[in-house]
Formats: structure tokens, sequence, C-alpha cells
């Protein structure tokens, strides 16, 4: 390698990671929104995904979200976001259920990598979701699953949301991880009330590709 091509890669090292770092959360928030719409319309650009890009990030990464989604083959984050190499950081378990690896994890990325968003990512007909709602016995380790979501669904009974109970139970255990990851403390919280960190939740939808943030 050249001296002058050792300097350029080093230039562009240092921009993309000034740039990256210095994101506030609604920036991040925007450029999440900008990449689910090329996803939803058949416009993917698929960027960051070249050996150059792959070169850049050697050195170290600076994600600029964390996405916490569930496991579901239908819901890659990188795909319904059109992001790439060192873009969003994810955590998915069913049900996008919080366990203390997957929180720890969300740790690192806020407080070492300096991510300024968490989106919890819920999504239309969730298997672990619909076996919370239908309850009876769970195999091996569901059951922990299982206690995890059903306040979700207790919550949607009470509402009466009676013939709407799937979806109103998705929404509230988008809700319930959002308001636990809020008040986690340490790092999150503190996070939180020094508007350095954002955290919010949403709903992907299985036949528009659209994410829809829940207010
Ligand atoms: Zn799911």
């Amino acid at each position: 390698m050249t001296i002058a091509l050792i300097a350029s890669v080093i230039i562009i090292m240092a921009s993309a990671s000034e740039e990256e770092s210095s994101i506030t959360p609604e920036l991040a928030l925007q450029k999440l929104m900008e990449g689910n719409l090329r996803y939803a319309e058949g416009n993917a650009s698929h960027p960051h995904q070249s050996p150059e890009r792959r070169a850049e990030l050697i050195s170290g990464q600076h994600p600029f979200a964390v996405i916490l989604g569930c496991s579901d083959s239908r819901i890659p984050p990188e795909l319904i976001f059109d992001q790439g190499l060192g873009d969003v950081f994810v955590i998915r378990t069913a049900g996008e259920v919080v366990d203390n690896a997957s929180l720890a994890s969300i740790e690192y990325a806020v407080e070492h990598l300096g991510v300024p968003l968490v989106m919890v990512l819920g999504h239309d007909s969730c298997g672990a979701v619909t076996a919370a709602v239908q309850g009876g016995e769970a195999e091996g380790h569901l059951g922990s699953l299982m206690d995890f979501i059903r306040p979700a669904v207790e919550q949607a009974r009470e509402a009466g949301e009676g013939s709407d109970l799937l979806n109103g139970s998705i929404d509230n255990n988008v809700f319930n991880i959002v308001e636990a990851l809020k008040s986690s403390q340490p790092v999150l919280s503190e996070k939180v009330e020094a508007g350095e960190l954002m955290i919010l939740g949403a709903r992907y939808r299985l036949d528009s590709g659209l994410v829809e943030i829940l207010e």
C-alpha cells in the first residue's frame, strides 16, 4: 500500500468516525426511517456492504442505533432499515424480551459505543406474543419467555381489547420493554435524563414492510 493510499484511508476512517459519533438521537431516527422507506418501496440501496466499508471498520465500530427486535426470520433489522456493516447494533430475542445478557449488550452499545438511539421493535403476528395470548403449558425454557410477555396480555385484557387481544398485547409488550429500559439503572436512565439517549417503541408491518413509531 502506498503512503498516499494509507493517508487517504486514515482520513476516510477519521471522517466516518467523527460524523457518526456526533449524531443526535433525532438524526439517528431519521436515518432509520429513511432506510425503512427505501426498503418498503423496493428501493433499497444496500449501503455499507463493500470491501472498502469492511476495511474502514477494522479499527472500530460506530453504530448509530440499537435495534432490540424479535428473532423472527421475517424481520432482519439490517434489511428492513436498509443499513450495512457497522450501522446498527442488533439484539434479537423471541418477543424482543430483555434478559440480563441483552440488557448488558444495550448498555455496552450506549455507554462504550455512544449510540444515541434504542428502538424496541415489535411486529405483526409475533409468535412469542401469540403463544402468551393462547396461554397453556410452555415447554422447556419457553415458560420464562411467556412469564415476561404475560403482563402485556393481561393489560390488553383489562383494557377490553378482547377482539384484538393479540395486537394490543404486541404493542403493550413493546411499551413495557421501552419503560423498563428507560428506568434501567445504571447507564440507560441517566443517559435518557441527560438527553443523550432516545428509547422508543415501534412496530413492523409484515404486509407493507413499513415500521411505525408507537406513541
Ligand atoms: Zn416475534
